[in-house]
């Protein structure tokens, strides 16, 4: 219903290959407006970096997109900044660097980060928090999303429409 929608914060969809998981970052990167926060979780393969790959089309950057695993966060420029974020690489106690990702969070883009779980403290509170999970088959992936705050709550109500629009 109308109400049930308006009140949506959680949702969940199953993709079949990395095609449509990048499909569905496609469309959250088309819908995406300033100060976008993407928290994303989930195990070594799961598929985080192929979602940023489909978000970054979506905002029409062009060039390649690989996890910033020496770097941390790697900058590129589309019709919204796209600040990409993994700190994999310094686990648990991640959010104890200096890595500066609030002021991502607080910019104009859109800012992402995988393995958001080991920043918790850094996050907003306005955020949308994607988790990507191995289902049965080997292709297939959960992705729940899950919006808190009325900016993302927004936000994830649009990619809902245009993905069952898109399927
Ligand atoms: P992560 O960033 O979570 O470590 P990657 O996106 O780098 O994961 O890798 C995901 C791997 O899983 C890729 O090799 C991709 O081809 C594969 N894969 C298989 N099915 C899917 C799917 N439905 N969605 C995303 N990736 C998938
Ligand atoms: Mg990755």
């Amino acid at each position: 219903t109308e109400q049930g929608a308006a009140q949506l914060k959680a949702w969940r969809t199953t993709t079949r290959s990395p095609g449509e998981t990048r499909a569905l970052g496609r469309l959250l990167g088309k819908v995406a407006k300033p100060q976008t926060s993407v928290c994303l979780i989930g195990d070594l393969g799961a598929g985080k970096t192929t979602f940023v790959q489909g978000l970054a089309e979506g905002l029409g950057i062009s060039g390649p997109v690989t996890s910033p695993t020496f770097t941390i966060v790697s900058e590129y420029q589309g019709r919204l900044p796209l600040y990409h974020a993994d700190v994999y690489r310094l686990g648990e106690a991640a959010a104890e660097e200096p890595l500066g990702l609030e002021e991502y969070f607080e910019g104009n883009g859109v800012a992402v980060v995988e393995w958001a779980e080991w920043v918790e403290p850094l996050l907003p509170d306005d955020r949308l928090t994607i988790r990507i999970e191995r289902a049965g088959e080997a292709n297939a992936r959960v992705v729940e999303m899950a919006a808190s705050g009325p900016r993302h709550r927004a936000l994830l109500r649009e990619v809902i429409r245009r993905w069952s629009d898109w399927q």
